[in-house]
């Protein structure tokens, strides 16, 4: 079984938790004083000052974090910031957790974490934490980012915090490898050079044509970074985003990155990589004109349609187009269904005018619209092509 058509857009939502919060009437000290010690901490890691940032952490957690630091900074992002959102969460310490820290106060509190990088990146990337804090002698601490694995809370986890960061970088893209990585890295980024030449040619949608690519040394690192709890090994590269619910309308789509699985990508032919590094970039390109109203079939369908042309398949007499879970599961002759399905319909709606990006544009514009996704993408339908998505649908059955 091959692995190169199996990839899909990993869509990392940073939902709003909801606890409910024990203190609420005497944290607003509290919630401040913790939001004073990450600003320190941002403000330490911006400037390069070790010691500053150093301070903010508990004696035992010092070493895992200066190592961080140093990658951190190696990595070379920009408009880093750190934000409590106690609003949304509260105090998420266990009783386990208070009593291993006693008599000292502990709390546990969701932190996003938004940097971009500069040169490359117009708009955040967005993650979440969850820190431990600890009071020593009046002064709150970070103690742990951990504390909450057991139940399924896990803080981020970016490249540099797995070890020291090799910038690659040419005009219209930065590949981040570990020093190991990078004679791969330089492999990528050439292919990464003509993948964007055929993006532009082959999509019509403005978007800046800068990509930052991670490039993890193992499976096993790219399992961590993307918080997966199923088999990676068969799959070769993501497009990866997340979701900003304190968005002025609650939905806007942070800023995406390519990611790779080294183990796979390198077993495949220089071309196949284009070809996926193509549809990866398809996804990127996209992300500005995406909105909640999109499905997997319409997302990747037009990813594969632009990386590798309408393909042999002709349309499938049932007119059936695939369910999201289609894509990540069932076996690989199944989730290559979903991807033929998609992109023969999607190449359907390319040859009607006014044209598929005209479909995925209005569709992805309609921001708190009430409605199911199948009810918006029937109304856009409507909007563009005139007529309603189950009919383009049967016209699509006809012509197989
Ligand atoms: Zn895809």
């Amino acid at each position: 079984v091959r692995a190169g058509r199996i990839c899909f857009a990993l869509l990392i939502l940073v939902a709003p938790l909801r606890a409910p919060s024990r203190r609420a009437t005497a944290t607003v000290p509290l919630e401040m004083a913790l939001q004073q010690v990450l600003d320190q901490r941002a403000d330490a890691l911006r400037r390069g000052d070790r010691a500053a940032f150093l301070s903010s952490v508990d004696e035992p957690f010092a070493v895992t974090e200066a190592a961080r630091f140093d990658s951190a900074r190696s990595a070379g992002f920009s408009d880093y910031s750190l934000r409590l959102r106690w609003d949304l969460a509260g105090d998420l310490s266990t009783a386990a957790l208070r009593a291993r820290f006693a008599p000292a106060p502990a709390v546990v509190g969701q932190v996003e974490v938004r940097l971009r990088f500069d040169g490359y990146e117009t708009k955040l990337a967005l993650t979440t934490d969850f820190l431990t804090f600890v009071e020593r002698d009046g002064a709150w601490k970070v103690t742990s980012d951990i504390d909450l694995d057991g139940i399924g809370l896990l803080s981020s986890r970016e490249l540099w915090d797995l070890g020291p960061v090799s910038r690659l970088e040419s005009p219209d893209a930065l590949v981040l490898s570990h020093p190991d990585g990078l004679p791969r890295a330089k492999d990528v980024q050439a292919g990464i050079e003509s993948a964007l030449a055929r993006e532009r040619a082959g999509l019509d949608i403005p978007w800046r044509g800068k990509v930052v690519v991670v490039l993890p040394s193992s499976s096993a690192e790219l399992g961590r970074l993307l918080q997966s709890t199923v088999d990676l090994t068969t799959f070769v590269a993501f497009a990866y985003w997340g979701v900003d619910r304190a968005a002025p309308d609650g939905y806007a789509i942070t800023e995406a990155r390519i990611i790779l699985n080294a183990d796979t990508f390198f077993s495949l032919s220089p071309s196949v990589r284009e070809d996926i590094l193509t549809h990866e970039l398809v996804h990127v390109a996209t992300r500005e004109k995406a909105g909640p109203g999109m499905s997997s079939w319409l997302d990747e369908g037009l990813a594969d349609f632009v990386a590798t042309g309408r393909g042999t398949a002709s349309a499938f007499s049932d007119g059936q187009i695939p369910e999201d879970w289609r894509f990540g599961a069932g076996g690989a002759d199944a989730v290559r269904d979903a991807y033929g399905r998609s992109r023969s319909f999607v190449a359907f709606l390319a040859a009607r005018q006014p044209g598929v990006v005209a479909y995925y544009s209005t569709l992805g514009a309609m921001v708190a619209v009430p409605g199911s996704r199948e009810r918006l993408q029937d109304d856009a339908a409507r909007r563009v092509f005139g007529v309603p998505l189950a009919e383009l649908r049967a016209q699509w059955a006809r012509s197989s």
